[in-house]
């Protein structure tokens, strides 16, 4: 995980440690992540929907948990790269729901069922809607399903905006996520 955050862009790894984002593995999950959003105060998201997330941002401790038996069993067989590979994709679409919860404005957030709606087929059917996620978490979801497909694009030297997206998709998801971030030669 330490390495899935390192691997971000530098002005998003700021971003982040300005909103003071932390991770912590959840080993009895969901009894454990549950436990954690009861002395938080905070609702937590419906029981399946927690019974099959591979991780949650805990928005009042500022944390990334991740369950720890989900990668334990996704990982299995896998060799060392792809299972990187994996843990890495998980952990970007965490740090996107960071970004996007912590700076998205209510008005924002207000156009998160049609901005699902205008996603191209693949990423919206990877978001269960309507099924797993109620309207109110669709403009986080949206962001955080692209930011993993954008930020594995830059690692492939690709800083190109995201082009294949509805111009009003690429417009919320630049708000949320300055892009395109300044390449590691650019930095002073
Ligand atoms: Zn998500």
């Amino acid at each position: 995980m330490r390495k899935a955050r390192a691997a971000l862009p530098a002005e998003h790894r700021r971003l982040l440690d300005e909103i003071g984002a932390q991770e912590t593995v959840v080993a009895d999950w969901p009894q454990g992540v549950l436990n954690l959003y009861l002395t938080l105060r905070e609702r937590p998201p419906s029981p399946v929907q927690l019974e099959r997330a591979a991780a949650a941002w805990l928005e009042a401790r500022r944390t990334v948990a991740f369950n720890l038996a989900f990668f334990t069993t996704i990982v299995e067989g896998l060799d060392d790269r792809a299972r990187e590979q994996v843990v890495a994709h998980v952990a970007w679409h965490e740090y996107g729901h960071a970004l996007s919860v912590t700076r998205s404005t209510w008005h924002q957030r207000r156009e998160g069922p049609r901005l699902h709606a205008l996603l191209p087929p693949d990423l919206r059917d990877a978001i269960d809607f309507p099924g797993l996620y109620r309207r109110d978490q669709l403009f986080d979801e949206v962001i955080a399903t692209i930011y993993p497909v954008m930020v594995e694009r830059v690692r492939n030297g690709d800083y190109r905006a995201a082009e294949f997206l509805h111009p009003e998709v690429r417009r919320a998801f630049e708000e949320m996520i300055p892009w395109p971030p300044s390449r590691p030669t650019d930095q002073t």
